[in-house]
Order: C-alpha cells, then structure tokens, then sequence
C-alpha cells in the first residue's frame, strides 16, 4: 500500500524468498522483509519507492541481485505506482522480472554468431584462394600453345578443384549436422583395404614432408566390419592429414587400431592416430571438437583449412556409439584417440 506495507504478493515470490506463507509479510513493512535478506538492497528499494510515490512515476531498475541468498541472479524491476482517477497513490506494484536466463542465452547466441562471422570470412579465404588458382592457370593455359605448359595448368587446376571440392563438402556435411540430417549407411567391408585407400591418398603429401608413417593394425582386428566405410575413412582422412599438417618436415606420425572389447556380434575398436607435431594446449583443446573452432585463429591463417574437419569427425564418431579424446602436449605432439562400435564378420 501507499505506505510500503504488503498487501498482496505472488505465490512464486514467496517460494523464492524462502517464506513458507503469506501471512508472515501480509502488513509487514517491506523494510522489515527486505532487511532480512539484504541492507543495501533495502536501501535501494526504499529510495526507489519514494520516488515513484513522490514522482507518480514508473522506474526499472536493472540489478543483479542475491535477495534472495542463493547464488546471484539478474533481475527487472519494475516499480509501478498505483494512482487512481483523481490521481492519489493508492500503493504500488513491484515486479521482480528474472532474466538472468535470458541474458546467458543471449551472450551464447552472440558468440555462436561470431563464431560464424568469423567461419565465414574464413571460409571465403578457403573458397577464394583455389578459385583463384583455377582462373589464373586457366587464362594462362588459354594463352599459351605450349602442350606442356597446358598440362602443367590442368594439374594445377584439378588440385584446386579437388581442395575446393573437399571445402565444399565439409560446409555441406556441416549443415547437415547443424539440422539433424546426418545419416551413416552402413555397409560390410575389410577395414585394411580401406585404410589403405586412404593411406594411397596421403602418400604423396607425407613423401613431400619428409615424414615417416607407421601403421599397426593389431592381431585381434578382425578384418572385416560392419559400419559406414566412407563415413570411418573420412575420419581417418581428416585425423591423419592434420597430423601431417601439423607435423613439421621429418616427423613420424603413427596409426594403430585394436578391438577393445566384444559383445556379441558387435565390438569395440579403439584407433589412435599419433604425431610428433606441433602440439596443442590443454585450454585449445576443449574448443577444438566444437564446429567453426580452431585451436588458434593465428594457426588457420600459418596452415590454412576450415575448422570443421574435426567437428565433423567428432559427429561420425558419436553416431558409430564411440568418443573421441585428444592426448596432446605443446611441441611434443598430438594423439587423437576413438572408440566405435562394430559389427564384426568373419
Ligand atoms: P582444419 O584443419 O581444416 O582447420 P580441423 O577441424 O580438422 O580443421 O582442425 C581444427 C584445428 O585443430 C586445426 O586448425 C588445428 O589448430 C588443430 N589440430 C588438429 N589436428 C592437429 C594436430 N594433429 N596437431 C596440432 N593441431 C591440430
């Protein structure tokens, strides 16, 4: 009422103040109730009052508060006069607003967006830099007559295209995870002669740096499984080509798989893909699974790519019942470690 005594307040404040019932503040003095949870708030509310009584005004206030002792939240308070037709304040209402949801959402929902912005320009870096290989060696392979220098340009062109067609997928696998339309099919292959499909396609980039490649399959692999073979070579095309991305001339990056467990007709496969490579931090580690994220942005512009390979991985992984963990120290190298669940056949 007009002199700051309740008169009426909600069931749901009762229960967040931590009152048993109405009757303890019914006549009470909001002073009084308020200065069992907190003086300064007290303080504020009581001059606040005044003032819309005195003024016939409407204030909101935007407070993050802990009335109500338990861990801070952020409110809205609108302090409402209550005047009637001949224009006495008859008393007021006090609307205590919580959004502190609303406001965790919304800081998420921003960073989510610069994620994306930055995605974005990245990704128009990762577009426009083969476009611009396809069209220059195309106008120089126009231009000349030489048959030599003519092919040279195609196979410049055809590894542009192919980068750019391999961008393009991962964007396309991307959103299909984004709307919850990613599928795997699943199909009976031997898991050697896959890996070494994928393997076949490396080589020539782990010839270039100088590197050494290990392969342990171990003897309890069974040779062949039931699962989405392109989806698993995907995974081990993304995984493998990092580590020879990150890996410096003359490094050693290993691959190893193993069967974990069985259960039936289904087992688990454990897969580790290990280089000596430049390493990542416990803090980049975290990000690294979570799409548009790379470890570092210094690091996309030093080696380039789109920061989804490994999001997508992740998602391949998940869907095949498995996880996916990182072992990794600064300038000693990197293990990216999974687990999936197979249907094994002889
Ligand atoms: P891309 O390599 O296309 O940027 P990924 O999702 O495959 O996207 O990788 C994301 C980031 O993870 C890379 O940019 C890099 O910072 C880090 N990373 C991945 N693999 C390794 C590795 N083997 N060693 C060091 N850093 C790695």
């Amino acid at each position: 009422d007009k002199d700051g005594t309740f008169a009426y307040c909600t069931d749901n404040f009762l229960k967040r103040a931590n009152i048993p019932n109405f009757g303890l503040v019914n006549g009470r003095h909001y002073k009084e109730i308020f200065s069992l949870f907190s003086p300064e708030w007290t303080k504020v509310f009581d001059s606040t009052f005044k003032k819309i009584m005195r003024g016939k005004i409407s204030i909101v206030l935007d407070e993050t508060l802990d009335i109500f002792k338990k861990t801070p939240r952020h409110f809205k308070i609108h302090f409402t006069p209550m005047v009637d037709e001949a224009g006495e304040t008859g008393g007021a209402i006090v609307l205590f607003h919580d959004v502190t949801d609303v406001i965790l959402a919304k800081e998420q929902a921003e960073k989510a967006s610069r994620a994306k912005s930055d995605f974005l320009a990245n990704m128009s870096h990762e577009i426009r830099t083969p476009m611009n290989a396809i069209t220059g060696m195309t106008n120089i392979a126009k231009a000349t007559a030489d048959v030599e220098k003519k092919n040279y340009c195609l196979d410049k062109i055809e590894d542009a295209s192919l980068h750019l067609l391999g961008v393009v997928n991962d964007i396309l696998d991307m959103s299909k995870i984004e709307a919850d339309k990613f599928e795997l099919s699943y199909s009976e292959f031997n898991f050697e002669e896959m890996l070494l499909k994928v393997t076949n396609v490396l080589a020539f980039r782990i010839d270039e740096k100088k590197q050494t490649f290990t392969v342990h399959l171990d003897n309890n692999m069974p040779a062949f499984i039931y699962s989405d073979e392109q989806r698993l070579a995907q995974v081990f095309t993304n995984l493998i080509s990092n580590a020879v991305k990150f890996t410096p001339e003359g490094g050693a990056i290993s691959f190893s798989a193993q069967k974990n467990a069985d259960k039936g007709e289904y087992c688990e496969l454990l897969i580790n893909v290990t280089d000596t490579g430049i390493g990542i931090s416990k803090q980049q580690q975290e990000k690294l699974f979570r799409s548009f994220q790379q470890a570092d942005n210094s690091i996309s512009r030093r080696f380039g790519g789109t920061g989804l390979g490994l999001a997508i991985s992740k998602r391949i992984i998940e869907q095949m019942n498995g996880r996916v963990w990182i072992d990794s120290e600064v300038d000693e190298g990197s293990s990216f470690i999974f687990t999936i669940r197979v249907k094994q056949s002889r």
